[in-house]
């Protein structure tokens, strides 16, 4: 036996463990201080009530022999992917239903789409980014690229000609830079795509964060992008959904090479690895999409959304470079006086007793930049900022 020897080339995960570890060493040296945290992406807020009625009306199911269910289709229940269709549908992308897969979240489809694709292929991946898609790709063996991210491009790198990728991540709005493409920016990607015979790998866990017209939802709102682009969204942050876990991945039809369609390939794999999504839970995510839980969690977004704005507005006040803040939760910014990205974490935490995530920790252009989110409390959003603003006002 031997075992994957991949897993040497992966770094040790030790960013949000080394965040964590340093803030319950502040505590314990120091119990009367409050430390605020605005590290980590999870949500705050629970699920919506329209969600938690559908949960409950799933367990119902369960009890009874007539409503009873066993297996369900690997690639997820009708009336859930009835629904995302027509959410699509809003978004002006027609898709049909066979295209859509529920899974339980992005994270795992993420990682466990790359089973369809050889291992030869070149990865491109922007730095910095949600490091899943660097460790999956290690652990399978695969040569990745990166895409430099960078302030003089926004974060927002675009396609180089001269680059060969085959697999190419693009994660928008981003983990953790905030930073989000306009359809102008994504029809490039597109077309570079296309012309290169290579695939996007999309990650739309945050696109329900975004507001202005001109950003793209999908990368189906791009033309050409159903034969070269596979989209994975979740239900985590749009509803809540991290503990409940839920999420959907998009594989067109006419996404085909040498006699290969992603889309079989797909459901043969899911067929292969995987039993599907708790009835109840798809039953709760269905709930979502109706009118009721839409007004619903689109008060659970404004209220991300404002900490974010408030967040944003504590930077413009400061003076200080920032991605983000809106069209999504996560607010990256430039660390002041040339500070790097661990050197600011110490100072915010032993100063205000704030927590961030020190970017560094998403890749090497992340060296210097500094992660805050929008998903906690408003009154702690508000202290968290009272304190930067009272350590960084000259
Ligand atoms: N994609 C990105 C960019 C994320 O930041 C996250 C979680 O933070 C995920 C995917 C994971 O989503 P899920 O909870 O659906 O697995």
């Amino acid at each position: 036996m031997q075992f994957n020897s991949n897993f040497n080339d992966i770094a040790e995960n030790y960013l949000f463990a080394e965040v964590a570890k340093r803030a319950a060493e502040y505590s314990k040296n120091h119990p009367d201080k409050k430390v605020l945290k605005l590290g980590i992406g999870d949500v705050t807020l629970p699920l919506v009530p329209e969600v938690i009625n559908a949960l409950h009306a799933g367990v119902e199911d369960m009890s009874k022999a007539e409503t009873f269910k066993g297996y369900g289709p690997y690639e997820g229940y009708g009336f859930l992917r009835e629904s995302i269709l027509d959410y699509y549908k809003s978004c002006g992308v027609e898709l049909a239903l066979d295209e859509i897969f529920v899974s339980d979240g992005a994270k795992s489809d993420l990682g466990n789409i790359l089973d369809i694709f050889s291992k030869d292929n070149t990865v491109l991946v922007p730095d910095p980014v949600y490091p899943v898609y660097v460790d999956t790709n290690l652990m399978a063996g695969r040569k990745i690229i990166f895409a430099n991210a960078n302030g003089a491009n926004g974060f927002l790198p675009m396609p180089d000609y001269k680059v060969n990728a085959d697999i190419i991540y693009i994660c928008s709005p981003n983990n953790p830079t905030g930073a989000a493409y306009t359809k102008a920016q994504l029809k490039e990607w597109v077309e570079y795509a296309n012309k290169k015979n290579a695939v996007i790998l999309y990650d739309a866990a945050y696109e329900c964060f975004i507001e202005d017209e001109n950003l793209a939802r999908s990368v189906y709102q791009i033309e050409g992008a159903k034969t070269c682009a596979i989209e994975f969204c979740s239900f985590s942050k749009i509803a809540g959904f991290t503990g409940t876990r839920c999420g959907y991945t998009i594989v067109p039809k006419t996404l085909e090479k040498d006699g290969f369609s992603a889309n079989k390939m797909w459901l043969r794999r899911q067929a292969t690895k995987f039993n599907g999504v708790p009835y109840i839970v798809q039953k709760g995510a269905a709930a979502v999409f109706t009118e009721q839980g839409r007004k619903e969690i689109n008060q659970n977004i404004a209220y991300y959304k404002n900490n974010a704005k408030i967040i944003a507005e504590c930077m413009d006040e400061l003076g200080i470079w920032y991605t983000g803040g809106k069209n999504s939760p996560y607010i990256w910014l430039k660390c002041p006086n040339n500070m790097k990205s661990w050197e600011f974490f110490d100072f915010l935490l032993n100063n205000a007793q704030v927590v961030g995530t020190p970017g560094a920790g998403f890749g090497s252009n992340g060296e210097g930049y500094f992660r805050l989110t929008a998903f906690g409390s408003e009154a702690v959003t508000r202290e968290a900022v009272a304190r930067i603003k009272s350590v960084l006002k000259k």
